[in-house]
C-alpha cells in the first residue's frame, strides 16, 4: 500500500482537514439514512482521540459553485452530533479560520464545499485556501475519489496526506477482491444495460476466472448469440460489442456464465403471470425478467468452488416480485459461503446495495461499498484521482 493511514500521521494538536462523504438522503428537513455518517465515525473519533481537530470538508447535492440555501450542510448537523456524541461547530468557509482557532480537539464542519466554484474545477486557489486551515489532510471519501476536485486531489498535494478509516477499508476490500485476489475469482455483473457497463466487462474478462452476466444486459448477449429475446429489454445495436466481449473472454480464459433458463412474463409488473423457459426459447411476445432456477444452481456451483466474488448489479428485475428470486438466491448463496469462511465477497454500486439488502444478504458479505460511481470506476480498472493523490494507484 503506497498510501498512509491515520496511524502513520502525527495528529496531536494538529488541525486535520478531513474530506468526508455525508451526502445523505434527506426528506422534510431530516436525514432519512445515516449510513454514510455512521461510516465516518471511526475516523472522526480516532482523530479526536489522537488529540487532533477534525475539520470536515464535504459536499451536499449539486449546487454547481453557487450558494444554494436548500443544499446547506446545516441539515446534517443533528445526525452528525448524534453519531459523534458531541457538538459539531458549523462554519462557512469565509469564517472557518476563526471558527477553527477556537475549536481545539472538537469537530468542525465547513459548509458545502460545492458552493465554491473552484471545487469542481480543482482550482489551486481554493485548494490553497483550504490548506491554510489545517496541518494534515485525511481523505475518508472513497465515494468522491473518482472526481479530481480541489478537496479530493488539489488539497492532498499541499499537506501531508493520509487515508481515513473508511477509505482504507474500501481500498483494502477492493484490493482483496480484484487487485490481488484469492482465486478462483467470480465477478457477477447484472443490471439493465450493457452500454453502461462496457468498460467494466472489458476490464473484468482480463482479470477474473468466471464472469456471471445477468439482468437485462444478459439479453443483449443472448440476442448476440442468435437467440430470440421477444420483447425483453435488449440493446440489439450492441450485438457486435457483446460478441467482442465473448471473444476477449475466451482468449483470456475467462468463463462467461449466461443464464441457461429464464423467467419470462408478458408485462413488466409485480406479480405478472410468468413461466420459466430455456434461454434459447423466449416466446416472441414475452420478456425475460429474471434468471431461472437452473441458472441459479450453476451460479451457486461456481460460487462454491470460488475463493472470491465481486458483485455489481442485480440478476433480474429485483424490484418487482417474483422477479427478485435469482438475485436473492445467488446473494444468499454468496452470503452463506462467506459466513462459513469459504469466500471473500465484495459488492457495491448503485442498486446492488439495495438488492443485497432486500435479499437479506448484505450483512454477511465481507464488504459492501457505499460508493456508487467510484466503486464502478475502480472495477473498470481506472485510476481514481483521489486515491492517486494519496500516493495510491
Ligand atoms: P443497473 O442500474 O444497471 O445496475 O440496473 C439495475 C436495474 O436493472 C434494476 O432496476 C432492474 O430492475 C433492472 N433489470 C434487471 N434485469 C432486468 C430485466 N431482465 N429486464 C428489465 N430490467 C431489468
Amino acid at each position: 500500500m503506497a498510501w498512509k493511514t491515520l496511524d502513520q500521521m502525527d495528529l496531536n494538536g494538529k488541525r486535520v482537514l478531513t474530506r468526508v462523504d455525508i451526502n445523505v438522503p434527506v426528506e422534510d428537513g431530516r436525514v432519512t439514512d445515516t449510513t454514510r455518517i455512521d461510516r465516518i465515525v471511526p475516523t472522526v473519533q480516532d482523530i479526536l482521540a489522537a488529540g487532533g481537530t477534525p475539520i470536515l470538508i464535504a459536499h451536499f447535492g449539486r449546487p454547481k459553485g453557487q450558494v444554494v440555501p436548500e443544499m446547506s450542510l446545516a441539515i446534517t448537523l443533528p445526525a452528525l452530533e448524534a453519531a459523534f456524541g458531541q457538538p459539531v461547530k458549523f462554519t462557512t468557509l469565509d469564517d472557518a479560520a476563526d471558527a477553527i482557532a477556537f475549536a481545539k480537539n472538537q469537530v468542525v464542519l465547513i459548509e458545502n464545499i460545492r458552493f465554491e466554484p473552484g471545487e469542481e474545477t480543482n482550482d489551486p486557489a481554493l485548494a490553497a485556501r483550504l490548506a491554510e486551515l489545517g496541518d494534515v489532510y485525511c481523505n475518508d471519501a472513497f465515494s468522491a475519489a473518482h472526481r479530481a476536485h480541489a478537496s479530493t486531489t488539489g488539497l492532498a498535494q499541499l499537506r501531508p496526506a493520509c487515508a481515513g478509516r473508511l477509505m482504507a477499508a474500501e481500498l483494502g476490500a477492493l484490493e482483496a477482491a480484484l487487485g490481488d485476489p484469492k482465486r478462483p475469482v467470480v465477478a457477477v455483473v447484472g443490471g439493465a444495460k450493457v452500454s453502461t457497463k462496457l468498460d467494466l466487462l472489458g476490464n473484468l474478462v482480463g482479470k477474473v476466472d468466471h464472469l456471471v452476466i445477468g439482468g437485462g444486459m444478459a439479453n443483449t448477449f443472448l440476442a448476440a448469440q442468435g437467440h430470440g429475446v421477444g420483447t425483453s429489454l435488449c440493446e440489439h445495436d450492441l450485438a457486435d460489442t457483446a460478441r467482442d466481449i465473448l471473444g476477449k473472454a475466451a482468449d483470456a480464459g475467462c468463463e462467461i456464465i449466461l443464464p441457461t433458463d429464464v423467467v419470462v412474463a408478458r408485462e413488466f409488473a409485480a406479480g405478472a403471470a410468468n413461466e420459466t423457459v430455456a434461454a434459447t426459447a423466449c416466446p416472441d411476445d414475452a420478456m425475460i425478467l429474471d434468471a431461472g432456477a437452473e441458472s441459479v444452481a450453476k451460479i451457486g456451483e461456481v460460487f462454491a468452488a470460488a475463493k472470491t466474488v465481486i458483485w455489481n448489479g442485480p440478476l433480474g428485475a429485483f424490484e418487482i416480485e417474483p422477479f427478485d428470486k435469482a438475485t436473492n438466491a445467488a446473494a444468499q448463496a454468496a452470503a452463506t459461503l462467506t459466513k462459513m469462511g469459504k469466500l471473500t465477497s465484495v459488492a457495491g454500486g448503485g442498486d446492488t446495495v439495495a438488492a443485497l439488502n432486500q435479499a437479506g444478504a448484505a450483512d454477511d458479505f465481507t464488504y459492501i461499498s457505499t460508493a456508487g460511481g467510484a466503486f464502478l470506476e475502480w472495477m473498470e480498472g481506472k485510476t481514481l484521482p483521489g486515491v492517486a493523490a494519496l500516493g495510491g494507484k
